[in-house]
Formats: structure tokens, sequence, C-alpha cells
């Protein structure tokens, strides 16, 4: 008997700290994770293996990784732009490595400062030390297809970029490729399509995610034609922080407390317990005073008599 229906994968510790001025202490940060998984969150990206001089903000991601795996049950994900981010991944032992591959090359060079040819090079070096792992000990590799529905430097990004991408991700050795609207141009149709598009090329197994963003409101629509389409996993962070450094205008991602609302509400169990939930966001608000935090559903406060899926 399945448990959960739908996914969430909290990237705030990731996505929304890399985004804002502050520092969370790590402490803080290890309170705020171990808050989420009590919440029921199945899947943290607790941080990135990028160099503290461009991101000073996550600096202390393989300490985290370390306090997150003693977490009963939690999966554990981090970020990797490159080979050497993936092998400190590994050191730690990290459930689950994602390296975004920037379909717009443009925005590929300016985030990573790597063309593709060099991504999928470190792709396939990924793989091979993964493999070099007892199997037990191996992570999950996810190919993130970053800019996937438009980029701000290049604009309209073509669709059979996208699977042409999609494919050379899994030739290189990606277990699967996720679908990232990292600068929140998305429509729905384009979820659906680009979903049913990934699924006819590589097999069903090959896509399970979306990362989406809120820049334009869209992001819960996105959801639901994610949702219609059959994605499992959606990725949200809690108060909606976050965004990309590099892709000017692009904010926050969706938010969580409204996602598992959204999700609750008609009849999808997260496995996420609102309270616990509630608790976790006042455990990111005492840690990040003067960051606004974002959400209806935390505001608003539970409708009257409501029952979540994952309650009954
Ligand atoms: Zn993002």
């Amino acid at each position: 008997m399945k448990s959960i229906d739908i996914e969430i994968s909290e990237v705030g510790p990731r996505d929304g700290l890399q985004s804002i001025a502050p520092i969370m202490p790590t402490a803080a940060k290890k309170a705020w994770i171990s808050a989420l998984a009590a919440a029921g969150i199945p899947e943290i990206e607790v941080g990135s293996f990028v160099p503290a001089s461009v991101l000073p903000q996550l600096a202390d991601t393989a300490e985290l990784v370390t306090h997150a795996r003693q977490i009963d049950g939690l999966a554990v994900a981090v970020l990797v732009p490159n080979l050497r981010g993936a092998l400190d991944a590994l050191t730690v032992g990290a459930h689950k490595l994602t390296i975004p591959l920037s379909v717009s090359e443009t925005h590929s060079l300016k985030n990573l400062r790597r063309t593709h040819e060099q991504v999928l090079a470190d792709v396939a070096a990924i793989r091979t030390a993964i493999d070099a792992l007892p199997r037990q000990q191996r992570p999950r590799l996810e190919g993130s297809l970053s800019t996937a529905f438009g980029c701000t430097l290049e604009g309209a990004v073509p669709e059979r970029k996208v699977y042409e991408m999609a494919q050379k991700l899994v030739a290189a050795g990606c277990d699967e490729v996720g679908l990232s609207d990292t600068t929140g141009f998305a429509s729905p149709a384009q979820v659906r399509n680009y979903s049913r598009g990934i699924w006819a090329l590589l097999g069903r197994e090959r896509l399970n995610g979306i990362h989406l963003h809120n820049t334009r409101g869209q992001g819960l629509a996105n959801v639901m034609a994610a949702l219609e389409a059959g994605l499992t996993t959606i990725d949200a962070s809690m108060g909606g922080i976050g965004g990309c450094p590099f892709a000017p205008g692009a904010s926050g991602n969706i938010v969580t407390e409204d996602l598992v609302f959204l999700l609750e509400s008609q009849g999808l169990r997260t496995g996420i317990n609102f309270e616990l939930l509630f608790a976790a966001r006042r455990v990111l608000a005492a840690a990040l005073p003067g960051v606004e935090l974002y959400g209806f559903t935390p505001q608003a406060g539970l409708p009257k008599d409501f029952v979540a899926a994952t309650a009954q």
C-alpha cells in the first residue's frame, strides 16, 4: 500500500537560501531541516556543492548532509554543479545528486560557466564515480533541464532542444531528468507537452519531477498541469523563498505550504502534517529576521473543518 501520492521535494535550504543575502547559521539550518523532516517532508535538497567563494550561504552543505542523513527515512538531495562538487557529495553520502544543465547555452555559460559538452562530460565522469561505489551506496543521479521553458537571456528555448538535452543527459549516465522552470516562464500547456514528449522519447521512468517558480503567478496552475500529465515529484520552497542569482528577475519557488494544501485538499496524500509544517515555518521565520516569507495558506490558516488526505 502506498502512503504517499505526490512527493514534495523541499528545495528551500538550497534554492531559497542561495538567493537571499543573509547567511543562515548552520545550527539554525539543521533545526529547520529537522523540523521539515518531522512534518513529513520526504526529500530535502539541503544545499549545493559550489565553492564558498561563489555562494557563501551554502558553504556548510557537507555538514548539513551529514546531519540530514541521520534523520530516519529522509531522502537527502544536493545540487552538484560539476564533477568536483559531485565527488564531495559522494564523500558525505548524499542520496540524490542533481546536476543542472541549462538548455539555454547562454544561461549555462553564465550560471555554470560551462558549455553543454562540458556538462555532459562531467555527467559521464560522475556516472563512473557512482558506479565505482558498492551498489547500496550509489545515489540517484538526476539531470535537471534548467531554463527548459524559456530563458531570461536567450528568450524562447526550442522544444526540440529540451528533448535533445534530455536524451543526452540520460545517454551520459543520468538515472533520470527533471524539468526545471528556472525563470518562471512555463505555461501549463508546456508542462503537459514536455512531460509527454520526454516520456515518449525516453520512457516513463526517466522523468518524475518538476521544479517550478512562481515568478508570474503560474506556479500552482503549472502544478495542476504536472499532476494531469502524471508527474509525481514537485519541488517547492517553504515560504516561497528563493530564485536564481544568475537569472535576473526570476523570483521565488512555489510555496511549499500552499502546494501541500493544493494537493491534500483534492485527496492527494503528501505524508505531511500541517501543524508541524507551520511549526517548521516558524523555525525558518525566527532564523531569518527581516526576510519576507510568502504563502497564502499559512497566513489565512486552514479552512474550518478541513481534513487533510494524509490524515484520513
Ligand atoms: Zn529554482
